[in-house]
């Protein structure tokens, strides 16, 4: 029977060194972290996250500061308000939540943010650093899958990883740390012949796929430690709805060594990046070391 991967002790515990370390940056510098978070439409999921990442951030010690636009907003006024954002010193991280509206064009978008403010790590500039190693802002989800796996097996030279979704947000970002953690990585997509075949050679299987428990514990090598991103909402047979991943968690526990469940795994995880993310840029935008406990 595979371990659970508590995703949401271990964003608990990463989120204790956030306060620890915001406290610190208030008390000794005078600064308290801000987060900017852009809203635009009513998307019902995306406010659920809004007001999730608001409250999580404000019980850190960062100033979480909401801006909701109306779904007709343009381009143009979403490009002056991240403009006004990047201006401003109180805010040290900004997030657009995504999806935008179809008529915004959200490349655009996510290059307008200045690149030190860039807590999703999506900006082009930040993309580069990561894929070259360098120092620049990770996608939350891929940083906390990481520090998942890392919390769980330590070192993670060697191992061969597989990935299935080549998402600019997950898939692609997780491929560039594992191969930095020394992985061997393989990265699956909709075009990958055989998938089940790919899997089984894995030590490590990262599902961000957006597809339900559409990996089945059979495809496992057993002992495989597994990552499964995917949320998604299916109808149960009483006809109400639950969540669950792109992997099949029951005949996955069997076969895994280690599992992350949905929900409780990489989600908490995500937003505890957020907030991790933003500390580090405020520390970088103040030149001001991070504690190290
Ligand atoms: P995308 O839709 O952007 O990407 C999905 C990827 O899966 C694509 O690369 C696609 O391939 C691949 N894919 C689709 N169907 C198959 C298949 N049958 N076999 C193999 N590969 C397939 O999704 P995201 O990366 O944004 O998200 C993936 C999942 O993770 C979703 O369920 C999402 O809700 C969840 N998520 C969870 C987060 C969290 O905090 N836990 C954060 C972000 C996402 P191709 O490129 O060829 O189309």
């Amino acid at each position: 029977m595979a371990k659970i991967i508590e995703g949401k002790r271990c964003a608990s515990n990463l989120k204790i060194k956030i306060t620890r370390q915001a406290n610190y940056l208030q008390e000794k510098h005078g600064i308290i972290p801000g987060l900017a978070v852009v809203l635009v439409g009513q998307d019902p999921a995306s406010q659920v996250y809004v007001r999730n990442k608001g409250k999580q951030a404000k019980e850190c010690g960062i100033t979480s500061i909401e801006h909701k636009l109306d779904t007709n907003t343009s381009d143009q006024e979403l490009l002056e308000l991240i403009a006004k954002l990047n201006q401003d010193p109180v805010v040290n991280g900004i997030l657009v939540q995504l999806p935008l509206p179809n008529h915004i064009d959200s490349a655009k978008v996510l290059k307008a943010i200045d690149s030190t403010k860039d807590v999703d790590g999506f900006h082009p500039v930040n993309v580069g650093l990561l894929s070259i190693g360098d120092k620049g802002m990770i996608p939350c989800t891929p940083l906390g899958s990481l520090m998942l796996l890392q919390e769980h097996l330590g070192d993670l030279s060697g191992k061969h990883a597989v990935i299935i979704g080549r998402s600019n947000i997950v898939g692609k970002p997780m491929f560039n740390l594992l191969l930095q953690h020394n992985c061997t990585v393989t990265v699956a997509h909709s075009r990958t012949c055989n998938l089940e075949y790919t899997i089984q050679s894995a030590d490590i299987v990262v599902a961000a796929v957006g597809v339900p428990q559409l990996i089945k514990g059979s495809w496992l090598k057993p002992g495989a430690v597994v990552i499964d991103v995917g949320i998604n909402r299916i109808k149960t047979a009483l006809g109400t709805t639950k969540l669950v991943g792109d992997v099949d968690f029951d005949s996955a526990i069997d076969i895994a060594s280690a599992i992350t469940p949905v929900p409780g795994g990489v989600g908490p995880m995500t937003i505890a990046c957020l907030l991790y993310n933003t500390l580090i840029a405020t520390c970088r935008q103040h030149q001001i070391e991070m504690l190290t406990t």
